[in-house]
């Protein structure tokens, strides 16, 4: 007998979400479904990233520095893709500026673009508000989840799903 279910186990959903970040020149842009960002220290370690877990963190122990990463969920209207945009903390500021003012992220249009050709330059954030109707937006992805899948699922000899510039190829299909 079949067993039926309404989501596959193992967290495979979770694993279908793409993480995309900003190429230069290529900027992304997309309808904020998130509520609040969300982020974390990271570390690049050992050929691959790991959240900093702060109280015993191996990284930090080894004088290993982090970095801050924050993401949220962003969709578009147009491709009717639905994914996870990372950025970095140059982008907070104007991101909670907003969120401030409007009360909420959910419904916001966001750009983040890189300052320069430089595949690591400055990362900005652009936030404005958009013509869409919050309450017609896909519900906001699971960002801590997937996050937690990918981190999960690395093997020393995995090629690494963060901070690699080889990592975002195709990725950007979704601006
Ligand atoms: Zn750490």
């Amino acid at each position: 007998m079949a067993y039926w279910m309404k989501m596959p186990e193992n967290g495979e959903s979770l694993r279908a979400t793409r993480l995309i970040r900003v190429k230069p020149g290529r900027p992304i842009v997309g309808i904020v479904t998130s509520m609040e960002l969300i982020g974390c220290y990271v570390h690049y370690f050992r050929g691959r990233s790991k959240a900093c877990e702060r109280a015993d963190c191996e990284a930090c122990r080894e004088k290993h520095m982090p970095r801050w990463y924050g993401w949220v969920s962003i969709w578009g209207p147009k491709s009717n893709e639905h994914v996870i945009a990372e950025f970095t903390a140059s982008c907070v500021e104007a991101i909670q500026e907003y969120r401030l003012k409007h009360g909420q992220l959910r419904g916001a249009v966001l750009t983040l673009e890189r300052a320069t050709a430089k595949i690591n330059s400055r990362l900005t954030a652009r936030v404005q508000q958009s013509t869409i109707n919050a309450d017609v937006l896909p519900a906001e992805l699971d960002v801590i989840g997937t996050l937690e899948k990918i981190w999960e699922t690395h093997h020393s000899d995995d090629a690494p799903k963060i901070a690699r510039p080889d990592d975002l190829q195709g990725q950007q299909r979704f601006a």
